[in-house]
């Protein structure tokens, strides 16, 4: 299984060499089966006209419009495959058997019968299909989200038994770090499951954190490599019995803004009351961390992204009253900076020594939220990089380090 993303189809000339390369690997004899994305920012293109022709975008013509990119990347690649004597075929989403609800924009994969794939692969031709589009039940066509590339290639695999699921695109794996901020930065051999959706979790965009838990769930290797290099990239898989580094990577994420409700009075159905109406108006709380309380009253701070910030003020400023709060305070000028490592459930001291990497260069931290293979500060966002930086040195990340 091989899926390409938009930049590894971007242009004609992209497109010609993802066909000289899988023309390779089917000589080879190893299928391969193929899953295109929409070309280079098609989609959002798409996306952008559509908001300038119409307010109202129904879902249905929402997904029949963005899902011809994926056709149209598809359809041209299999012409190059034919030019170099390799018998392929495009498939759409529906044509694959991918069988959706119909919750048109966002639709789930429900089945996978992917019997004209299978019989593509029987008659020694390369099935190509467009990536993030189904078909629902009620026979519409549906789209399955942004990133939802990913998740088509790894049901896929699932359902074909391919050996592993490889994910093109235009860097050559995961990273312990952002290379454009830690120039030390190595690319991560292996990571588990749940290291990569931490990471995630903690702001690192691909792959698509649905994919991943797809083919957590499912236990579907995937290889996260280059279109560019085609050099071995970073394989995400079942955590070994191996030990674990104690820190793999460290991330950073600005997208996320911070909200304090001040002075709440401190007695029980305050937080159920404000958490409740934000998640009534569909907003996103990712940390949220709340005061001891010394005189009655305490104050609750929560991370939401920066999109909803204003909303989730709004939504504060009603209820600030009937919570009795002192104020409501936006600060959208903060980011999270978080290290991951599958060895840190069993090693001591962790914590400590984040803190005190922080502390020694003098960056503040605001909240702190943790998971068994997680921490996370939120400092000022002018810090962020500075703090990128110290950990991937303090914790023996860059190279030549080491603990
Ligand atoms: N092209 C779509 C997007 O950019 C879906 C995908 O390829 O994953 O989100
Ligand atoms: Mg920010």
């Amino acid at each position: 299984m091989q899926k390409f993303g938009g930049t590894s189809v971007a242009d004609a000339e992209r497109i010609k060499s993802v066909a000289d390369y899988i023309a390779r690997v089917h000589k080879r004899g190893n299928g391969p089966v193929v899953v295109v994305s929409a070309m280079g920012h098609e989609t959002d293109d798409l996306l952008e006209v559509a908001a300038k022709v119409s307010k109202s975008r129904p879902g249905r013509e929402m997904d029949m419009l963005v899902t011809a990119g994926e056709r149209k990347a598809m359809a041209l690649l299999c012409m190059a495959l034919h030019d170099l004597g390799v018998p392929a075929d495009s498939f759409t989403g529906s044509q694959a058997g991918v069988l959706t609800n119909g919750e048109h924009t966002k639709a789930k994969i429900l089945e996978m019968r992917p019997a004209r794939i299978e019989a593509a692969l029987l008659a020694g031709r390369v099935p190509v299909i467009g990536g993030a589009q189904g078909v629902s039940s009620g026979r519409e066509v549906t789209f399955l989200g942004r990133g939802g590339s990913d998740t088509t290639a790894v049901a896929l695999a699932k359902a074909l038994g391919a050996e592993a699921c490889e994910l093109y695109t235009d860097v050559s794996g995961v990273f312990s770090a952002d290379p454009r901020v830690v120039p030390g930065a190595r690319k991560l051999a292996r990571l588990s499951y749940e290291e990569m959706l931490e990471m995630n979790a903690a702001g690192c965009p691909k792959p698509a954190m649905r994919s991943v838990e797809f083919a957590r769930t499912h236990g579907v290797r995937l290889h996260v490599r280059s279109s560019f290099t085609w050099e071995p990239g970073t394989w995400v898989e079942k955590e070994s019995a191996m030990e674990q580094p104690i820190v793999s990577a460290v991330v950073s994420d600005q997208s996320e803004a911070k909200l304090t409700v001040a002075g709440v009075a401190d007695h029980p159905g305050v937080a159920a009351k404000l958490f409740r109406a934000l998640a009534d108006k569909l907003i996103n709380v990712d940390m949220i961390e709340q005061n001891v309380s010394l005189h009655g009253t305490t104050d609750i701070s929560f991370t939401v992204p920066h999109d909803d910030l204003e909303a989730a003020q709004q939504v504060a400023l009603e209820l600030q009253r009937e919570l009795g709060a002192s104020g409501v305070f936006a600060d959208p000028d903060i980011a999270t900076v978080s290290i991951v490592g599958a060895g840190m459930k069993t090693n001591p001291g962790v914590s400590a020594m984040m803190f005190e990497v922080l502390a020694a260069e003098g960056i503040n931290i605001e909240m702190i939220s943790t998971s068994a293979i997680r921490l996370t500060c939120v400092v000022r966002e002018s810090a962020a990089d500075r703090a990128v930086i110290a950990l991937h040195k303090a914790f023996g990340l860059d190279w030549g380090g080491g603990l």
